[in-house]
């Protein structure tokens, strides 16, 4: 499917910035109306080309005529998203955010700033399993407090020995994994936190304007990350209501899954991949909180250039002190 402006028939997009489906071309907001695909979803409904689809792509855009492309059957039945965090920073408030970020980066690459380069950047809808769980959490364990004072000659000491059990129920939500094999698990963990309150339920206008995947990853294969999570933020939850002893002996400890469900969202990021000298620079924001993951390619040139400058400096003072002995 695409969207279509009803007023000049231009591609409608989600604007991060008016909130609304916007049409670039007349200006119009709110104008949008929807064009099904007919029959094979490689072919654009907008001017019949034949565009690249991946296994897993769900929304992209025509090579041939720039219209974003939400392919029907990737978002509809088994495959449809539930949750969604649109976009909430659009292209050119990233771009302004990365100048503002790295333009004092002075040994990186002249163009990795420019308008043409980072005009490349991709706004990617990532397929995540956000699972909630239903805890019970116990702990039985020793702990001992140690009171010593002097009175006259003698120091007395007491021991006051306590058993500490804890019985709490918890209930987790929204703990994501991201179910795309193309984003690497340690980038979208960093990308977090999201701020789950804004998830809306899924409609397909959101993906105008974006790139997206359906989830890869069966729920069942990513669940143990969201899971391991859990066990951590439980223990510590645990652990957080012990406390003031001396000493603490643990007994026993016991985390129980009671209930658990997994809910197909989609989460927003921006991506830009820098190539410099044969190799990949890429970087990640987070569309909703522009939170940055990555790292600046350092350009060679640019620091032999300071290391010259600094050194042709130094000669020159040298030199100075040089001709001052000399006087
Ligand atoms: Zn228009
Ligand atoms: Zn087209």
């Amino acid at each position: 499917m695409i969207f279509q402006c009803k007023n000049c028939g231009g591609n409608a997009v989600y604007s991060p910035e008016k909130k609304a489906m916007y049409c670039p071309y007349c200006d119009s907001i709110n104008s949008a109306q929807r064009r099904d695909s007919q029959g094979d979803i490689r072919i654009c409904p907008n001017c019949g080309g034949e565009i690249m689809v991946e296994e897993h792509t769900s929304a992209t855009r025509c090579p041939y005529c720039d219209n974003y492309i939400i392919l029907n059957e990737r978002v509809e039945g088994a495959n449809e998203p539930h949750l969604i965090i649109p976009f909430q920073y659009s292209l050119e408030m990233v771009k302004k955010l990365m100048r503002e970020k790295f333009s004092k980066c002075i040994f990186a690459p002249t163009d990795f700033l420019s308008e043409a380069r980072l005009n490349t950047m991709e706004g990617d809808y990532v397929p995540f399993w956000l699972y909630d769980y239903g805890v019970n959490c116990q702990y039985h364990g020793e702990g001992r407090k140690v009171r010593v004072w002097t009175s006259g000659d003698t120091e007395y000491t007491e021991t006051s020995v306590y058993d500490i059990y804890r019985d709490m129920d918890v209930d987790f939500e929204k703990i994501p994994a991201d179910a795309s094999l193309r984003m690497p698990d340690d980038v979208m963990d960093l990308m977090e936190p999201y701020q789950y309150g804004q998830l809306q339920p899924f409609q397909p206008e959101y993906l105008s304007g974006f790139f997206g995947e359906k989830y890869n990853m069966p729920p069942e294969q990513v669940e143990g990350r969201a899971k391991a999570k859990m066990e951590e933020d439980a223990n510590k939850l645990l652990h957080g209501t012990i406390t003031g002893y001396g000493s603490l002996i643990n007994r026993s400890q016991s985390i129980q899954v009671g209930s658990q469900s997994a809910d197909y969202g989609l989460l927003p990021v921006w991506v830009y991949t820098y190539q410099y000298k044969d190799q990949m620079y890429p970087f990640y924001i987070n569309g909703q909180t522009a939170k940055i993951v990555g790292k600046v390619p350092v350009s060679a040139a640019k620091v032999w250039a300071y290391g010259a400058t600094l050194w042709a400096l130094l000669t020159a003072i040298l030199a100075m002190v040089y001709g001052m002995l000399m006087m």
